[in-house]
């Protein structure tokens, strides 16, 4: 792609926040509905594109993007006049007479890179922070959901204001056209390998970014845990989205005890959410494209266990397959899965389980299923990882006044709510100081005599 395609774009939405359109409030709240209205006008368009891109649900996409999606344009709505009010801060006698705040202040134009598994969720929740902060915008959806990137593009040149708000569609020379130009704030989400590359164009310009990387989270079957609602519950979480979910469970770490009752309760859910035949359901997606189902055939083929999934090229098909038997050396182990495959660990006792967790990446989610609160107490404390969702899973992503994001290599910096809104925010300190009084004491020369004096006050009043 020619760089001066991006260029021209770029130039405007720079001119549009030096005006400061996009600082007033009323523009904001505006972006906000339009993006509302966009949603709700043409929910049907985009359920149809993100089913042409990989045979998603309807209803699918209404809980996991649109749904998701109008709930935090609501509550951003709420909240947004609050979040601007200046932060006031305490001044030390010392300095005294004075007033001390800071605002959060939007950082210009933001770059947003958004990757295919929730093709419209992943580009427009940041843009709901990003516009919730006063900032200027080009989104970048992903090319492995072409239709759902038209419709974005679409809808944002018809229902936002083209002044400060641009889509630019394609691929990988697109993305790296865009990194040459140097924005004001860069959010990135997708593979860490991608991820490195993105962190080493930020770098060039010196460009504060937020990495929404992958990872593989585990999901801890405790011996309190209630198997049939926890089976439901992990089965649900992994095969949505055919496992093509940065959130979904990797892997499941089940007490010995409780092995052989979890296996046959997932295999009685996956037949109650699927039928018999999974590449029937109208609920069960494809693999996004043929790289990814020709990595997840080799994989499967790589665990050589007794219960192999089914697989279909021509469909991009993968069953929902539990892996059982599994050890930490497998294959199935060694990088994120990201797809319809699911390995069962056995162990004996919890510091086992901690133990493997410990010795991968820091995941983006840690699950647990148990009913007992030490241990539930035990896990949190002794694990690391962006978030942690107890007897359930992936909802802790739904709640928009928690801050979402990851820890290590599973990236850094928060969005969702507030947090979005600070992500995009930077805080400028103001202290505003009277002219008197203007005592010599401060200003050289600086006798010992001063010294002394200035010595007692602050330890009377200090700094
Ligand atoms: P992807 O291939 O769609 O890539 C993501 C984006 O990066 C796309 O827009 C793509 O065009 C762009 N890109 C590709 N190569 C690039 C390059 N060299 N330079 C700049 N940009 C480039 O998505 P993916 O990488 O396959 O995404 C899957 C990964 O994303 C998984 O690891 C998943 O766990 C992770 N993910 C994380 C989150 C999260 O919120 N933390 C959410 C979704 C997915």
């Amino acid at each position: 792609m020619q760089k001066d395609q991006v260029l021209p774009e770029l130039a405007l939405l720079r001119e549009a926040f030096q005006q400061g359109i996009t600082r007033e409030l009323t523009w904001r709240r505006s972006q906000l509905l339009a993006l509302e209205t966009f949603l709700v006008e043409r929910e049907a368009e985009i359920a149809s594109a993100v089913h042409d891109d990989f045979r998603k649900s309807a209803a699918e996409t209404f809980l996991t993007e649109t749904g998701y999606l109008l709930g935090e344009i609501r509550f951003t709505l709420k909240h947004l006049k609050s979040w601007l009010k200046p932060h006031r801060a305490s001044v030390p006698l010392i300095y005294q007479p004075a007033k001390a705040y800071y605002s959060l202040e939007p950082y210009g134009v933001v770059l947003v890179i958004g990757a295919w598994n929730y093709p419209l969720q992943l580009c427009l929740a940041p843009l709901i922070s990003v516009i919730a902060a006063g900032n200027c915008a080009v989104i970048k959806p992903s090319e492995h959901a072409p239709h759902t990137s038209a419709v974005i593009a679409d809808g944002l040149t018809r229902y936002m204001d083209r002044r400060a708000l641009c889509v630019v569609q394609g691929g990988v020379d697109e993305a790296r056209a865009l990194l040459e130009e140097q924005f004001d704030y860069i959010f990135y989400t997708g593979s860490q390998a991608v991820g490195r590359e993105v962190m080493a164009a930020a770098a060039r310009h010196l460009t504060p970014l937020t990495m929404e990387l992958g990872g593989k989270c585990p999901c801890i079957v405790d011996e309190h845990a209630d198997i049939r609602v926890a089976a439901r519950r992990i089965v649900w979480a992994k095969f949505l989205n055919a496992g093509q979910t940065c959130l979904a469970p990797d892997y499941v770490l089940v007490h010995k005890k409780r092995e052989a009752e979890l296996l046959c309760s997932m295999q009685e859910a996956i037949t109650a959410f699927y039928g018999d035949d999974p590449r029937m359901s109208p609920d069960y997606p494809s693999i996004v494209n043929e790289m990814h189902f020709r990595r997840l055939e080799t994989l499967l083929a790589a665990s050589s266990l007794p219960n192999e999934g089914q697989v279909d090229a021509g469909q991009r098909y993968v069953a929902p397959t539990i892996l059982h038997g599994v050890v930490p050396s497998s294959a199935l182990m060694q990088s994120e899965i990201f797809g319809p495959l699911l390995p069962v660990l056995v162990y004996q006792n919890l510091g086992e389980a901690l133990g493997i967790i410990r010795d991968g990446q820091e995941p983006l989610a840690i699950y647990l299923f148990s009913s007992n609160r030490d241990v539930q107490k035990l896990v949190v404390t002794h694990s690391r990882s962006g978030g942690v969702c107890i007897n359930d899973l992936l909802f802790q992503a739904a709640v928009h006044d928690l801050p979402f994001g990851g820890l290590g290599s599973s990236g850094f910096g928060r969005y969702h709510g507030k947090a979005g809104f600070e992500t995009f925010s930077s805080p400028r300190s103001i202290l505003q100081r009277a002219i008197y009084p203007d005592p010599a004491l401060r200003y050289p020369p600086y006798t010992s005599r001063k010294l002394s004096f200035l010595k007692r006050l602050i330890t009377f009043f200090p700094l």
